[in-house]
């Protein structure tokens, strides 16, 4: 029995080594989570794929309570992670942060109840007190989302083997269940809201929450533990190319500049895997830079933003970041004219 026991244990805790840093590290793996423990009390929290996420959090341990950085993309996925953060601690959850108002950041926000105190950007509280049900992103999620249930009923209708209908069934039941929990949505703005800086002192543990400027929204915040060397990035620093349909591109390589001058060994991103091989930092930067001078470039030669898209070449970053192809993201492309032409702020 306790042979038995031992075992079990073993066999729920991995270890994993990450390449550069050189540091092992448990995952303890939930129902729904693989909650790698990056520092003592602190936990990357990363879906196992038993319900749909989308994006990473944070779960940081103080002597008396817990802070969460982000809520995942729905209510129900959120009620999933209150439960992981109930296998690694019974202390109350007290505080989130909202690395910036994204619904798959920020829709999960409401399981945790009334009585949390919820911190963002007043870039974020802006947006999501204003509309965020109707913010471009969260819609064109909701079209992308139907699109794949419908072309999952339309490969099922046409699949041959029983093995190929059951996976086809497996991935419909998983992307329908998530269309239906978007139903649950209902956005909760920060109740405290920051500017530039902002330290939490409590419960044996410093929590840095800073804005190093405007990328990949108008109010990302990395929030950062000073005495473990980590930062948590949201979606403003990922291993490659974010999302950039909200963004700031040409200032985004800036706000970089300014995040690097802080001290880490391992950056925890809003989505993928925590990673310490920096340059690709300066690989995203340059990317960026590169990406928004072209744009400004065909835009001067009056191009409009379609042709812009089909004709930017950003091929120099095949090798750093797989940027094989010659093209540009439509929505970014779109972005950059908004700003540029005034009808975006
Ligand atoms: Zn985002």
């Amino acid at each position: 029995m306790r042979g038995l026991k031992l075992l079990s244990k073993y066999l729920l805790v991995l270890w994993l080594t990450l390449p550069s840093a050189a540091m092992a590290q448990r995952i303890i793996e939930t129902a729904s989570h693989n909650l790698q423990e990056v520092a003592d009390g602190v936990y990357f929290a990363v879906g196992n794929g038993s319900i749909f996420v989308m994006s990473n959090a944070l779960i940081i341990e103080r002597e008396e309570d817990v802070v969460v950085v982000d809520s995942h993309i729905t209510p129900a996925a959120s009620r999933a992670l209150i439960d992981s953060i109930g296998v690694v601690t019974d202390k109350p959850v007290t505080t989130l942060i909202n690395s910036h108002f994204h619904y798959d950041h920020a829709n999960g926000v409401s399981s945790f109840g009334p009585d949390i105190q919820i911190i963002g950007h007043e870039y974020t509280r802006a947006k999501l007190a204003g509309d965020p049900m109707n913010e471009q992103t969260f819609l064109s999620s909701l079209v992308r989302f139907d699109r794949t249930v419908a072309t999952l009923e339309e490969r099922l209708a046409n699949a041959g083997s029983a093995a190929e209908r059951a996976e086809i069934q497996g991935q419909l039941d998983f992307n329908r269940a998530h269309v239906r929990a978007t139903e649950e949505v209902d956005p909760v703005p920060p109740t405290v809201s920051m500017s530039d800086r902002m330290t939490l002192y409590r419960g044996g543990r410093e929590i840095q929450i800073h804005f190093f400027g405007r990328a990949h929204t108008g109010g990302d915040v990395g929030i950062y533990l000073p005495a473990d060397k980590i930062l948590f990035t949201g979606d403003m620093l990922l291993g490659g190319i974010s999302y950039l349909g909200d963004g700031y591109v040409g200032e985004w390589a800036q706000t970089l500049e300014n995040l690097k001058q802080l001290d880490f060994d391992l950056v925890l991103p809003g989505h993928g895997p925590a990673f310490s091989d920096f340059e690709r930092i300066d690989y995203v930067q340059a990317y960026y830079r590169d990406l928004y001078a072209e744009i400004v470039r065909l835009r001067n030669s009056g191009l409009s933003a379609e042709e812009a898209a089909v004709r930017a070449d950003l091929r120099q970053h095949a090798d750093t970041l797989g940027v094989r192809d010659l093209g540009a993201n439509a929505q970014a492309v779109q972005r950059i004219y908004a700003l540029l032409d005034g009808s975006a702020d």
